[in-house]
C-alpha cells in the first residue's frame, strides 16, 4: 500500500457499476475532504478515481468480483478504516452478492461509518469534516 503516514483519515471508497458515475462527481463536490484522506478502493472504481482526480491518494486494491471487497474487509477487521462509503446498485443481480454482504456486515460488526447512498454519504463527510 502507498498511504501517505500525514493523512489522518482512511477512507474507503466502492461502487458498482451503475452508481460509478455518481461516486466519481459526488466524490468532486467533496475533493477538500478527499485530499485529507488515504482512499483505498476496489479496482475499478479506484481506477476511475485516478483517472478524474489525479490529486487525491487513492489505493486500488483487486476488483470487488475479484476479492477487493473482501481486501476493504480486512482492513476493517484490522481497525484501519474511518469510514466506508460504498454505493451499492440496488436495482441489479450481483455475482459477488455474498461479498457485498460480508462488506457491510463488518462495517456494523466493527461500527464504522457507512454510507450506502448519496444522503448518508453527505452527511458522513460534513460531520467527519467537523470533527478533523
Ligand atoms: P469495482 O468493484 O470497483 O472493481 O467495480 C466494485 C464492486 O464491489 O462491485
Amino acid at each position: 500500500m502507498s498511504e501517505t503516514p500525514e493523512k489522518t483519515l482512511q477512507i474507503a471508497l466502492v461502487a458498482h457499476d451503475a452508481c460509478k458515475e455518481t461516486l466519481v462527481s459526488w466524490v468532486g463536490r467533496h475533493v477538500a475532504f478527499f485530499e485529507a484522506a488515504n482512499i483505498f478502493a476496489t479496482g475499478t472504481t479506484g481506477g476511475l478515481l485516478k483517472e478524474h482526480h489525479p490529486g487525491l491518494t487513492v489505493n486500488a486494491f483487486k476488483s470487488g468480483p475479484l476479492g477487493g471487497d473482501q481486501q476493504i474487509g480486512a482492513l476493517i477487521s484490522e481497525d484501519k478504516l474511518d469510514a466506508l462509503f460504498f454505493f451499492i446498485d440496488p436495482m441489479s443481480p450481483m455475482p459477488h452478492d455474498v461479498d457485498v454482504k460480508a462488506l457491510t456486515r463488518l462495517a456494523i460488526v466493527y461500527d464504522i461509518p457507512m454510507a450506502c447512498s448519496t444522503a448518508t454519504a453527505n452527511c458522513i463527510v460534513n460531520y467527519m469534516s467537523q470533527s478533523v
